[in-house]
C-alpha cells in the first residue's frame, strides 16, 4: 500500500542528497518514478544536494495540480510507482492535499522533503499539511549544526548580518509574486539558492538585499546569537552571559557543552 512519507529538517541537513538517493534506489529495483522540486538552489526544474548530485526535476508552481499532471502522465502511458517531492515546505497546502489523494486513490508512493519553520520558528503552511497528512514523518538523521557545536533545530534569517524574527515567511514570497506576474524568470531561484547559504539574495525589487540564512540551536536561535553576533567563539571555559545570570549564585554551565543540549 502506498504511503505519504514526509522527511524533515533545517537546511543543510542533507534533505536533497537523500532525496536523490531514494530515487537511485527505487530505480535500481526497477520502479518509475517523478521527482518535484519548487526554488532549489541550483535553479528551476532541478533537485541538487550540497554534495555536487543534480538532477533534472519538474518545477512545482502554485497553480499545479499534482491529480492533474499525474493522471495526464498516465493517461498518455506513464507507470509511476512513487514521487520524490522535494523543498515542499514550498508548496501550497492544496497541492499536499492533492499528494495525499495520490497516494490514496493512485496508490503511488509519494516522499516528500522539506524544512518545517521558517526563521521566526513558525511552521511553512505546506509542512504543517504534511505533518497534519504524513503517513509517516522522520526527522533526518545528518544534523546540521549551530556555531555553538549543538544540534541546530531552527532556521535563522540575517540581514546585513544582523538576525531578524520579523518580515516574509519566504524572502522568496517577492520573488514568488514577481514569478507569478512575469512567468517564472529563471534566476528567481537561483537568487533564493545563495540566500540559503548565507550569501547575498536580492529580490526581484531589491529591496530584499543583504538577507542570508543560518542554523541555529534553539537557544541561540532565542537569544538572537548568530556566529557573526556571538559574544565569544565557542568554548567551555566562558559561559554565556545568559547562564551567569543564574539567580542563586550557583553557575549553570549545562548550556555551555554540546553534549548537554
Ligand atoms: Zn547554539
Amino acid at each position: 500500500m502506498a504511503e505519504l512519507l514526509f522527511f524533515s529538517g533545517t537546511m543543510d541537513c542533507g534533505k536533497s542528497t537523500l532525496a536523490l538517493q531514494m530515487d537511485h534506489n527505487h530505480k535500481a529495483r526497477g520502479r518509475r518514478g517523478v521527482l518535484f522540486t519548487s526554488h532549489d538552489r541550483a535553479g528551476a526544474s532541478m533537485v541538487s544536494s550540497r554534495l555536487g548530485l543534480q538532477v533534472p526535476a519538474v518545477e512545482v508552481f502554485p497553480e499545479l495540480d499534482f491529480w492533474v499532471e499525474l493522471t495526464l502522465r498516465q493517461t498518455m502511458g506513464a507507470r509511476i510507482d512513487y514521487l520524490i517531492c522535494d523543498e515542499a515546505q514550498f508548496y501550497t497546502t492544496e497541492q499536499i492535499d492533492q499528494l495525499a489523494r495520490v497516494v490514496d486513490e493512485m496508490d503511488i508512493d509519494v516522499f516528500s522533503f522539506g524544512i518545517t519553520s521558517d526563521f521566526r520558528t513558525r511552521l511553512f503552511p505546506a509542512s504543517q499539511r504534511l505533518i497534519e497528512l504524513a503517513d509517516r514523518v522522520q526527522v533526518l538523521q545528518v544534523e546540521a549544526l549551530c556555531w555553538c557545536g549543538r544540534r541546530a533545530t531552527h532556521n535563522a534569517r540575517t540581514v546585513d548580518d544582523v538576525m531578524v524574527v520579523e518580515g516574509d515567511q519566504m524572502v522568496v514570497g517577492d520573488v514568488e509574486q514577481s514569478a507569478d506576474q512575469d512567468a517564472a524568470p529563471v534566476d528567481v531561484p537561483v537568487r533564493r539558492g545563495e540566500s540559503e547559504q548565507g550569501t547575498t539574495a536580492t529580490g526581484s525589487t531589491g529591496r530584499q538585499s543583504g538577507v542570508g540564512y543560518e542554523t541555529l540551536c534553539r537557544r541561540h536561535h532565542m537569544r538572537r546569537q548568530t556566529s557573526r553576533t556571538s559574544p565569544s567563539l565557542y568554548s567551555n571555559e566562558v559561559p554565556l552571559p545568559f547562564e551567569q545570570r543564574a539567580n542563586d549564585g550557583s553557575v549553570h554551565l549545562q548550556g555551555a557543552g554540546p553534549g548537554t543540549a
